[in-house]
């Protein structure tokens, strides 16, 4: 079993309803049980200006897939949901991003580990932080509290969005 964190990521049609539909989808994901789920928090797109804000979150997860089927596994999800793919870094009703997975390194066509956004994103890491103590040391060896520092700001706000209070079995929120 390994200890792995998707990063989550809605900024049309609904987010808040569509992070809670990929957290159901997470949970129901074969060989993958869902952990918990961070808070929820408002950020600016990273990319095109002309779209609207996102909302972000981190889910952990305990799986026995190895990461290549995980990262299908996600992609699958994203799919399904009705992911369009129309502009680097635009908007979508869901981005399912699989952060890291154990200390596991990977660097092939398709699947990068640790993601290569993990540590210059703050709607990445406060979210981990949630989970995780911002004094939890990552892959890097470099503590959440630390790489958030040193992160360029994207507006990050707590959204009042909550996602599956007491819903999900052994989700500690
Ligand atoms: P970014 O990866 O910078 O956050 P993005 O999420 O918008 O950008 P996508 O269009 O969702 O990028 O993904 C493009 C491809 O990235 C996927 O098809 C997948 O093969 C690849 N990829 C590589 N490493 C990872 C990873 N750790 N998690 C998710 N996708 C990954
Ligand atoms: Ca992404
Ligand atoms: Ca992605």
């Amino acid at each position: 079993m390994t200890q792995a964190f998707v990063g989550l990521g809605s900024n049309i049609e609904a987010p808040a309803i569509q992070l809670r539909r990929a957290c159901e989808a997470l949970a129901a994901l074969a060989n993958t049980g869902l952990i918990a789920v961070s808070s929820v928090y408002e950020s600016l797109p990273m990319g095109p200006r002309d779209q609207p804000p996102f909302l972000n979150a981190c889910a952990q997860i305990d799986t026995t897939s190895d990461p290549a089927t995980l990262l299908t596994d996600l992609l699958g999800i994203e799919t399904a949901m009705g992911r369009v793919r129309k502009r680097h870094w635009g908007e979508r009703c869901i981005d399912l991003d699989l952060l890291f997975y154990g200390n596991t390194s990977v660097q092939s066509e398709r699947l990068t580990l640790p993601h290569p956004g993990l540590y210059q994103r703050d709607f990445v890491l406060k979210p981990l932080g949630d989970l995780l103590g911002n004094e939890y040391l990552m892959p890097n060896g470099v503590d959440i509290g630390t790489l958030l520092r040193k992160c360029s700001t994207h507006g990050l706000r707590l959204s009042a969005v909550q996602l599956h209070r007491g819903e999900i079995p052994g989700n500690p929120l």
